[in-house]
């Protein structure tokens, strides 16, 4: 590997047997990544990066933000998202069982008992995205089997750092990440459709592409919403 300087940017190079060269920005501190086919010289990888300052100045950005998200305490006034809209946070000690109601539209009400920690603030949240995710999941399951022609065996639902969803080809299983409880409910089901669709397409090949047009013309459109949250932090060159 080997690190070019652009601007006060430091950027890793990797060389590798590709076709187009691939730029990414990636979590946790914004680390910028550029591989390049073997035979693209040092001077048109700089050139390359130095186009896409704007956008990875803008990427990097964005992690700062995720970073400041992180900090969140779990207390009333935050604000949380869930199915694309913004709450506000709103605890209420009690000693009796955890709960989370969506109230008047506007407060996540997080019932905890008294004395909770943040910790368990935040996992009492979570367990509650997860079970309205679960939820969420099985009918878009079911009305895209039938569109697609695909059946998916096992499903889950995980943290992950990096992806929107993942699939496993052999067993038929996609993996979906837990943020997704936070967006609109249409970006949930085009990462559904997306790696359903990988179940006949492994790869993002040009049919990949074309599948995806067909089942889900506008998904260009979902696929952007996603990217200008936190978690996509790539983009390909052709
Ligand atoms: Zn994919």
């Amino acid at each position: 590997m080997q690190k070019i300087t652009v601007g006060s940017i430091s950027i890793d190079v990797v060389r590798k047997d590709i076709k187009n060269l691939h730029l990414g920005v990636y979590p946790p501190n914004g680390r910028v990544r550029i591989a390049s086919p073997l035979k693209i010289d040092d001077e048109a990888v700089r050139l390359f990066a130095i186009s896409k300052m704007e956008w990875i100045k803008k990427q990097k950005l964005k992690f700062e933000d995720q970073e400041r998200q992180s900090e969140r305490r779990f207390v009333s006034g935050e604000s949380h998202y869930y199915r694309g809209n913004r709450y506000r946070l709103n605890v209420i000690y009690h000693n009796a069982a955890p709960k989370v109601d969506i109230c008047n539209k506007t407060y996540i009400d997080l019932y905890v008992r008294v004395g909770s920690t943040r910790e368990q603030r935040e996992k009492v949240l979570t367990e509650w995205y997860r079970r309205q995710l679960k939820d969420q999941i099985p009918p878009l399951i079911d009305k895209w089997q039938k569109i697609i022609g695909v059946d998916v065996k096992e499903w889950g639902i995980k943290k992950m750092k990096t992806k929107w969803g993942t699939c496993t080809i052999a067993p038929h299983r996609i993996w979906l990440n837990l943020e997704l409880a936070k967006k609109p409910e249409h970006c949930l089901e085009y990462i559904i459709v997306h790696e359903m669709v990988h179940l006949i397409e492994r790869n993002h090949t040009k049919r990949f592409a074309v599948c995806m047009d067909k089942f889900m013309p506008q998904w260009h459109i979902f696929k952007d919403e996603l990217n200008r949250s936190m978690l996509s932090h790539e983009i390909w060159s052709y």
